[in-house]
């Protein structure tokens, strides 16, 4: 992390430059922040990973009791401050830009994804409440979800409306005294009810009496726990409770909540009828969580593989014995298990990168001055938020299974914690929008939807890299290969716009390769960068750390860039063969 933010991105240099970022954070206090959020990771969170995978949720008369361990080390994180790291310091948030905050929770969902959800939560209702809330809103209640006193739960999914937010059926009837009462049954909802908070403020998205059919009719409402009197102290419980928990594959340990809202008291935030807009802002930085959550589940399952292939001893290397005062060699001599960890480092450290770079299109969008630089870093944002979600989502998933596979069948039992990696990992594709969603969104909002010009601003990012580093003799044997696979993604982006013109199936058919596509190329993008900052240190360095990174790059170029070329041929094939069977062939 401190490679990635130090040399491969200077963070530094960009803080400094974002003066409302500058007042807050200088190198040494990032330092400490991250020192802090590893010992509090490992030493707190991950001990109780496994605890709450086994013993998850109790519910019991609408009470929700957290798993063993969960409640105190919430309290850890409200010691520190932790749900309010990225918050607006006007309201006690400490006002950390996003690359840096990306940084803690990858340690945090890496750690414990059941247990980071909730501080993720909470960071994502009090962003939606500052974007959008009045200031008597915000004044009553951002300090306690910045503290952690109080958590947070966004209401969005119904029985009968997931993806189609359009349809929902939970009502808001106003009262008299500027409150609303709102009615309906929300299913899914994460940490919607508890014990390790005194306070759980809900976000709901629900529709007025007379509100517009469809996604421009929906409101949304801030709906507490317990009602919070004049003087911030709290009062009476609302009308709403947890029905039920939900039995599920994996994060276990957290409470998946049915929510009944029965005329429980509301407050409207933001505009009527914006409400979908509204859950939108915040949606950029949840979704970057999401895919950090991806990479997090990554990493915790290529650290306990790499050292299960030193250790575990199985067959002789290809070319003879390495160790042969032992049994047998360590299952690393063998190439299919290189192939496997070399995968998994490719990913989660070019995925690491490539989650820091969107993070500092999000600092840079929130943050700077001047118009323009901010508007180019809002296009980037909207682009590679989709990216960044599901890449580093289905690429998480793919790696957790390569751990587990790592470990032979005994990745498959308990023990070793490789099934739980993949049972958790596993939402992460599903939730704040499936991946195949996320797909639709890049494709047909962002790219056919702008005729390419946010593309642009992409291609035009790697081009100038491309260019201002052409006489660098480390990266000689990168460039070519980078430019031609951002030239086949140039190509197909243009052959898709065009087809879009005609077919209304073709961005749909292309989607979900698309995003592959793309995410692929920007990776290759990220591990010439890395390239860049680790070659002059290689030379010098003992450690194999610098020389680690100029090697898996290599991998990644020859080995898993190419999976380009395969899927541009399969999208330029086009919708046809995916539409020709009826109803009955299926
Ligand atoms: C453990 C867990 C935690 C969750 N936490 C929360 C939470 O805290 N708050 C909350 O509000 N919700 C939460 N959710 C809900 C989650 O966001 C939804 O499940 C998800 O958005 C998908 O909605 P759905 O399940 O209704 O699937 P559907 O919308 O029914 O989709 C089914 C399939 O059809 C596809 N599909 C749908 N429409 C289209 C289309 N137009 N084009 C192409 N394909 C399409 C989907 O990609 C999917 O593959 C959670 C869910 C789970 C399982």
């Amino acid at each position: 992390m401190r490679f990635v933010l130090n040399e491969v991105f200077d963070a530094p240099a960009l803080w400094a430059s974002l003066p409302k970022v500058a007042e807050h954070v200088d190198p040494e206090t990032a330092d400490a922040i991250l020192e802090e959020a590893g010992k509090i990771s490992s030493g707190v969170l991950a001990p109780l990973n496994r605890e709450g995978d086994e013993q998850g949720c109790k519910w019991n008369d609408g009470e929700v009791t957290s798993p063993e361990g969960f409640k105190e080390a919430y309290q850890t994180i409200v010691e520190g401050g932790w749900n309010g790291l990225g918050g607006n310091p006007d309201f006690g948030g400490m006002g950390m830009p996003k690359t840096l905050v990306a940084q803690f929770e990858e340690m945090m969902q890496g750690a414990n994804m059941a247990f980071g959800l909730a501080p993720m939560l909470t960071a994502g209702a009090c962003l939606a409440l500052d974007a959008h809330g009045s200031d008597e809103l915000k004044e009553k209640y951002l300090p306690n979800m910045y503290s952690g006193v109080w958590s947070g739960a966004m209401d969005l999914t119904e029985p009968h409306a997931g993806t189609d937010l359009g349809i929902i059926r939970t009502k808001a009837e106003p009262n008299d005294d500027g409150s609303f009462n709102v009615t309906g049954t929300k299913i899914f909802i994460t940490w919607g009810e508890h014990d390790m908070a005194e306070n759980i403020i809900h976000l709901v998205l629900a529709k007025l009496p007379d509100a517009p059919k469809g996604p421009k009719g929906i409101s949304m409402f801030l709906v507490p726990k317990f009602l919070v009197n004049d003087d911030g102290s709290l009062g009476e419980r609302n009308s709403f409770s947890c029905g039920s928990l939900e039995k599920k594959m994996g994060i276990k340990g957290s409470a998946t909540c049915v929510m009944n809202f029965d005329g429980a008291k509301g407050w409207l935030v933001g505009e009527e009828n914006k409400g979908l807009a509204a859950m939108f802002t915040m949606m950029n930085y949840e979704r970057l969580g999401v895919g950090i959550q991806g990479i997090g589940a990554a990493e915790a399952s290529l650290q306990s593989a790499r050292e299960y292939a030193l250790d575990r001893i199985q067959s002789r290397a290809p070319t003879g014995a390495q160790q042969p005062e032992k049994a047998a060699d360590p299952i690393l001599v063998h190439p299919d298990v290189r192939r496997m960890l070399l995968t998994m480092k490719s990913y989660v450290e070019g995925g690491r990168t490539f989650s820091t770079y969107v993070a500092q299109w999000l600092d840079i969008a929130k943050f700077a001055e001047d118009d323009e630089r901010r508007k180019h870093a809002e296009g980037m944002v909207a682009l590679l938020t989709p990216v960044a979600k599901a890449f580093l989502t289905d690429r998480g998933l793919d790696t957790c299974i390569m751990g587990q596979q790592v470990f032979g069948g005994h990745g498959f039992i308990r023990e070793w914690g490789q099934e739980q990696l993949v049972r958790d990992c596993r939402i992460t594709q599903i939730y704040e929008g499936t991946n195949g969603i996320q797909a639709l969104d890049l494709m047909g909002r962002k790219v056919v939807g702008t005729q390419g010009k946010l593309y642009e601003l992409f291609a035009q990012d790697v081009a100038n890299f491309l260019e201002e580093n052409s006489g660098n003799d480390h990266l000689r044997p990168f460039l070519e290969p980078l430019a031609a696979a951002v030239e086949r993604l140039d190509d197909v982006t243009e052959h898709v716009i065009k087809q879009a013109g005609d077919n209304p199936n073709a961005i749909g058919a292309a989607s979900v390769d698309y995003l592959d596509l793309f995410g692929l190329t920007a990776l290759g993008y990220m591990w010439a960068k890395i390239v860049k900052a680790a070659a002059p240190q290689a030379d010098s360095d003992t450690s194999g750390f610098y020389s680690g990174k100029l090697k898996t790059a290599r991998f990644y170029f020859d080995r898993l860039l190419p999976k380009t070329v395969s899927l541009a041929e399969g999208i330029r094939s086009g919708s046809d063969s995916m539409m020709a069977l009826t109803a009955e062939e299926f």
